[in-house]
């Protein structure tokens, strides 16, 4: 069983919480099974020679398992009667070597109460139409054991699902004389009729305090904005999931969100949703994150540096990038939502977060922190994000002011003809020719910008790294 999610940062003990673990043979008899004597989150199954080995079944008690892991974000959700919020990668194990391998298609089928509505983050596997609800089963296929893992399932008759297909026509129409700072030319050059069937999946416990229709436009907007941003869509289909529960108890923590190759869990801390008596600074924060969130199926789930991806499930990888996967997510996030506003408003938009968010938050860590230098201090925050939120908070700020003393240099040594979007394409364009699983390395990382940009991006680079 796995005891990391990717982007989690954290060590959980998915594994405690598998019961009635049985394989049996092909002619129905039990094989003998032994959990791992070290403590690792790994069973051996005892197969006589003469024996094959036909199923594997176990079960996973939802109310126990959400009782015991005290980070919100990381666990999957039961409410009786009501609804039932799956992370793939707290119940899906996985038989050694799968873990690794690239290409090996598995299929999900979901059998829910009768009348149970199913909404799945996987591709179909039959012709359904595209927004057809589906009631008591649903399957799916993923690529691999990360595709499955990465999957969620969401079910249940008090989940509100909508969906809107959003096409690149609609994003090419909508475009106004005040946007035109975007660059036109790119999409006009590269453009290709693409749609994306795109979800927003509700759960709320506080109905007063989250505005359904009001987080599923701001949710559609987001995901534009982006898909503008990057003038490419990775996946045919997304889906932005929201969880406003009661928390179980104090020792429970919310409100962090997590990211997927297909969807995104937003976790919205009880009462602290958005409505119409929202100020503006509480419904662009409440969007940003969305676009941040939305924005990690790009950066980092398709472009990421060494140790995200092949992913070590069993412990929680090092990793020294965690600058570039969430600062950097956080500087495109603004940079998007900036990018699709009036001029005069862009600027405010961008003041707004770089002071606010990236120059404060940067500000808040005590200096032993400050001091760390930044690929030592992200690899310490690689496993601590539930335990001491500082280390994450310092990396992501930093990274982000990095991603914006970049974009400036780029833009101020080309006239604005560049600017650190034209770096990121490129480098996700050598991620797709990758097929998506190669990492990059911190040598190649200034020649990419080198190569988009003609800008050497080097010494913003050794000043932030150093
Ligand atoms: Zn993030």
């Amino acid at each position: 069983m796995p005891r990391s999610v990717p982007s989690g940062y954290a060590l959980e003990f998915y594994d405690s919480y598998v019961d009635n673990l049985i394989a049996k043979s092909s002619d129905g008899s039990l094989i003998t099974i032994k959990k791992d004597s070290a403590g690792g989150p790994r069973w051996s199954l005892e197969c006589a020679s003469n024996e094959t080995l036909s199923t594997i079944s176990y079960s996973i008690n939802l109310t126990k398992h959400e009782q015991g892991i005290l980070s919100g974000y990381d666990a999957s959700k039961i409410r009786q009667n009501r609804y039932i919020g799956i992370l793939g990668y707290s119940i899906f194990g996985y038989l050694e070597p799968m873990d690794e391998v690239e290409n090996l298609p598995l299929m999900l089928i979901v059998q829910s109460l009768p009348e149970w509505p199913i909404h799945l983050t996987l591709p179909p596997t039959t012709n359904r139409v595209p927004g057809q609800q589906t009631y008591s089963t649903a399957s799916g296929i993923a690529k691999n054991y990360y595709h499955l893992a990465d999957t969620q399932v969401f079910m249940g008759p008090s989940m509100n699902v909508t969906y809107i297909p959003i096409s690149y026509d609609e994003l090419y129409q909508q475009k106004t004389k005040s946007q035109l700072s975007f660059d036109q030319n790119l999409i006009e050059q590269n453009y290709i009729q693409r749609s994306l069937s795109f979800y927003v999946v509700i759960y709320t416990e506080d109905i007063d305090n989250l505005d359904v229709d009001m987080a599923t436009n701001l949710s559609v907007q987001a995901m534009k904005n982006l898909l503008l941003y990057y003038n490419n869509v990775p996946f045919p289909l997304y889906t932005v999931a929201m969880e406003m529960t009661k928390p179980l108890d104090d020792k429970h923590s919310y409100g962090i969100s997590m990211e997927h190759l297909n969807s995104c869990t937003i976790n919205i801390e009880y009462g602290s949703g958005i409505h119409k008596n929202s100020t503006k600074d509480q419904i662009r924060i409440f969007q940003y994150n969305l676009a941040h969130h939305i924005q990690h199926a790009w950066l980092p789930k398709r472009l990421f540096s060494k140790f995200y991806y092949p992913f070590i499930f069993e412990l929680t990888p090092v990793i020294d990038t965690i600058w570039f996967n969430e600062g950097f997510g956080q500087y495109i996030a603004m940079d998007a939502m900036a990018r699709a506003l009036p001029l005069n408003e862009s600027y405010e938009y961008r003041q707004y977060f770089i002071k606010n968010r990236f120059e404060y938050k940067v500000n808040l860590a005590p200096l032993f922190i400050k001091q760390m230098p930044l690929p030592y201090l992200s690899m310490i925050a690689s496993s601590l994000f539930s335990i001491d939120v500082r280390t994450t908070i310092n990396v992501n700020s930093r990274g982000a002011l990095m991603a914006k003393d970049m974009d400036e240099l780029i833009q101020l040594n080309t006239q604005k003809q560049k600017s650190l979007r034209d770096g990121i394409i490129y480098m996700l364009n050598w991620s797709e020719c990758n097929s998506y699983i190669i990492p990059f390395t911190m040598e190649q990382f200034p020649k990419f910008f080198m190569n988009a940009t003609n800008v050497d991006v080097s010494p913003v680079l050794e000043k932030w790294l150093q």
